[in-house]
C-alpha cells in the first residue's frame, strides 16, 4: 500500500509502505474508511518535534475490520470500528477508573493516514456500531476518534455542569468541540475564545453564546468582564501553549475548573500564581475510549454533528496539502478520503 510518512519538518510523502499485519495475537487490520491531519501533526510538521527518522503519521482512524489475530474474541472481520489514538485494553485498573489513555498496557496508535492500520489490543480499543452507517456519518464518527473525544473530556474535566459559565481557549477543532459538548452539558454561557472569522462562526453553531477576539492579558480582562469580574466557572484549554495556558488559569474563577487538553509545548506553571489562583486543575491525554459508545450515540441519533469541523475534503494522496492547509489556517481540519 501507499501511506504518509514524514521525513522531516514541512516533508509529509505519501509513499510505498509495507502492508500492515498481524503482529500480536490481540491485533486488527482496519481497513480506513476516512482518516485526517490532526493538529497536534502540525507539531513535527513545524520542527517543534524532532524527527530523527520517517515516521508514520496518522491517529485518527474509523472504518472496517479486515482481518483479526487469533485471540481477539468480540472484535469481528466486517465490522464498522472506531478507535482511539492510544489502545488500551480495556481491563486493567487505570481503564476501569477511566483513564484508558493512561492503560498499563498502552500504545500508540499510528499510520493511520493509510488505506489500511493494525490496531493493537483490538478487543479493549476498537468499539463497533451495530450496523455499517451510512457515508454522510463518516466525518462525524470519524471525529469521536480524537477530537471531539478529546472536546468531550476537555468539558468534562473542566466539571462543566447544566447552568456553567464556560470559557474555551483555543479555536482549532478540540476547541470547537469543546463548545459543543459544553453545550451538550447544559452549559448556559459559553465564551469562545478566537480571532478567525469562519471558526467564530462554528463556534456560535456549536452553541457559543460571546466571543472573545482578545488574548493575552486583554483576553482575561474580557472574560472577566462578561463574567461579572470573577471569572468563569469552567475553562477548557485547548492549545498547548504557555500563553493558553496563563489565560486559562487567570480566566477561571477561585474554585472553577481548568481542563488542558493541548499537547504542552514549553508550558511551565508558576506555582505562586497557581497558588493563589484557587483554581482546580485536571487534563492529559483525553481517554477517547471512555467516552466512545455514547458519543456514538449522539451521532447516530443526530444530536451532535462533530464532522462540521471538517472544511477541507482531499483524496488520501493529496494529504501533504492538508498539513498546509491546516498550518496556513486555510482549514480547520482536513478529511482524508482513501
Ligand atoms: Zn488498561
Amino acid at each position: 500500500m501507499r501511506g504518509t510518512m514524514i521525513h522531516g519538518p514541512g516533508d509529509i510523502r505519501f509513499e510505498d509502505r509495507p502492508d500492515p499485519a498481524i503482529i500480536s495475537p490481540t491485533d486488527a487490520i482496519v481497513r480506513i474508511s476516512v482518516a485526517c491531519v490532526c493538529g497536534s501533526d502540525l507539531w513535527p510538521w513545524r520542527g517543534a518535534d524532532p524527527i530523527t527518522q520517517p515516521i508514520p503519521m496518522g491517529h485518527e482512524y474509523c472504518g472496517i475490520v479486515q482481518e483479526v489475530g487469533s485471540a481477539v474474541k468480540t472484535v469481528k472481520p466486517g465490522q464498522f470500528v472506531i478507535g482511539s489514538f492510544f489502545a488500551s485494553d480495556n481491563t486493567c485498573p487505570n481503564c476501569q477508573y477511566g483513564y484508558h489513555s493512561s492503560c498499563q498496557h498502552r500504545e500508540l496508535v499510528g499510520g493511520a493516514q493509510a488505506p489500511f492500520l493494525r490496531v493493537p489490543l483490538a478487543d479493549g480499543t476498537l468499539v463497533a456500531t451495530s450496523d455499517l452507517p451510512s457515508d454522510e456519518l463518516l466525518p462525524s464518527l470519524l471525529a469521536l476518534s480524537d477530537v471531539m473525544g478529546t472536546g468531550w473530556f476537555a468539558a468534562d474535566a473542566a466539571n462543566v455542569k447544566p447552568g456553567s459559565t464556560v470559557a474555551v481557549v483555543g479555536d482549532g477543532a478540540v476547541g470547537l468541540l469543546g463548545v459543543l459538548s459544553a453545550k451538550v452539558m447544559g452549559a448556559e454561557r459559553i465564551i469562545a475564545m478566537s480571532r478567525h472569522a469562519s471558526r467564530q462562526k462554528l463556534a456560535r453553531e456549536f452553541g457559543a453564546t460571546d466571543i472573545v477576539t482578545e488574548r493575552g492579558p486583554e483576553g482575561v480582562a474580557r472574560v472577566k468582564e462578561l463574567t461579572n469580574n470573577i471569572g468563569a466557572d469552567s475553562v477548557l484549554e485547548c492549545v498547548g501553549t504557555q500563553e493558553a495556558m496563563e489565560q486559562a488559569i487567570q480566566s477561571t474563577r477561585p474554585g472553577g475548573f481548568v481542563s488542558y487538553v493541548g499537547v504542552p509545548h514549553g508550558v511551565g506553571l508558576n506555582g505562586a500564581q497557581l497558588f493563589f489562583s484557587h483554581v482546580h486543575l485536571h487534563g492529559g491525554p483525553a481517554p477517547v475510549r471512555r467516552y466512545l459508545p455514547d458519543l456514538i450515540d449522539l451521532v447516530l441519533n443526530g444530536r451532535i454533528s462533530p464532522g462540521k469541523v471538517f472544511d477541507l475534503v482531499l483524496p488520501l494522496e493529496q494529504v501533504a496539502e492538508g498539513y498546509r492547509a491546516m498550518d496556513e489556517r486555510r482549514a480547520i481540519k482536513a478529511l482524508l478520503r482513501p
